[in-house]
């Protein structure tokens, strides 16, 4: 049951006073025909809360994934982004899956298969002894290259599981960064985007291998050249402001941000650990959460007696799906809006989202 109401919404001021009546009327009609259609309707943490507001199941990437398995209704309508949405029929392909926007796509996850193949095939002739572990936030070609999936919430205890000492990590190299400093493992930055030569590489990164090797580390985290444009646009600024503001304030920031806001924060968490914090934190009444303003609505709602600081940013693809498209995918069912794979490669894209489910447990 959402905790979200119209009149919460008014008190916050996500909600105009004149859009009430619409949001009402929308909300009632979509609870109807998630009824008679026998439809189900999970969503992202950070999609807008007129849409949490009216699904079945809300939480992070990992949550949605675990949850997809689970699902006992005739189709699916998921509210998050096309890789999420992806990765729900990837495991459990015997139900259509529709997302309300065909633009709810993710700047992260453009990541061509060959190229992936190419670093694999490198690290090869390097002689190094590595598993590719990839984010979810990938399309499924790519997850079915990869020893494993993971999420923020669970990235760092995949790579410890997976047994090997190198780690090829696709595609963010912020969360490559936090993996490398919780497990232990030199951080080999990433070549620049769209600018991968074996040579220049290979110069760059043998010296701190070397380095990593005298300070007796494990292995080695290969960071793939890749960055979400919300996290990877917070700067060292927006933190300096808010603790010379307010000291008292408690910092916690996405995976996503860059290694040099990781190191100024009090926490580095996944939105589901983010949630969590704020709930496990009575005394602290002043917080600054440096993600997507989506889940920022949903913290100042469920946490009244709190302030948050408006350090969030909006990402345009978790914004794309309404309370209007919901609903007419729900109604119609667009043919273009269904969500498939080609069969040979969600199975390996199954393998390695299993894989996680499984390692993460
Ligand atoms: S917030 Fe970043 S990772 Fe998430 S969907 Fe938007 S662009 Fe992709």
């Amino acid at each position: 049951m959402s905790l979200i109401t119209v009149e919460s919404l008014l008190k916050e001021r996500h909600l105009r006073p004149e859009e009430a009546p619409r949001v009402e009327e929308l909300w009632a009609e979509i609870r109807r025909l998630k009824k008679e259609r026998n439809a189900f309707v999970p969503a992202h943490n950070y999609q807008v809360p007129e849409v949490q507001a009216v699904a079945d199941y809300l939480g992070d990437s990992f949550e949605l994934a675990v949850k997809s398995r689970g699902i006992d209704s005739a189709f699916v309508v998921f509210c998050g982004v096309r890789f999420m949405a992806e990765g729900c029929y990837t495991l459990a392909p015997e139900r259509p899956v529709y997302v309300p926007s065909l633009d709810a796509l993710c700047s992260l996850a453009e990541v061509d298969e060959d190229d992936v193949l190419e670093r694999q095939e490198f690290l090869r002739a390097l002689g190094r002894d590595f598993a590719t572990l990839t984010y979810v936030n990938t399309y499924a070609a790519v997850k079915a290259l990869s020893d494993s999936c993971c999420t923020s919430s669970n990235a760092a205890t995949i790579a410890e599981r997976l047994g090997k000492p190198d780690i090829l990590f696709v595609p963010d190299q912020n969360l490559a960064y936090q993996v490398a400093i919780k497990t232990k493992r030199m951080y080999l930055p990433p070549p620049d985007p769209h600018a991968f030569h074996p040579k220049e590489y290979r110069e760059m990164v043998e010296p701190l291998i070397r380095e990593g090797e005298r300070q007796g580390l494990v292995g080695n985290v290969f960071a793939w050249e890749g960055a979400c444009h919300v996290h990877h646009q917070m700067t060292e600024a927006d933190i300096e402001s808010i603790r010379r503001q307010d000291p008292e304030a408690a910092i916690v920031v996405h995976g996503e941000v860059k290694p040099s806001l990781q190191r100024l924060a009090d926490a580095v968490l996944s939105t589901a650990q983010m949630i969590k914090y704020v709930a496990a934190h009575p005394e602290r009444k002043k917080f600054a959460i440096l993600t997507e303003c989506g889940l920022i609505v949903r913290m100042e709602l469920e946490h009244p007696e709190k302030q948050f600081y408006k350090s969030c940013r909006l990402c345009q693809y978790m914004k794309a799906n309404t309370l209007e498209n919901l609903l007419e995918t729900l109604r119609d069912r667009p043919p273009e809006r269904l969500v498939t794979v080609p069969e040979e490669v969600r199975v390996g894209a199954q393998q390695a989202m299993q894989r996680m489910i499984d390692l993460a447990s």
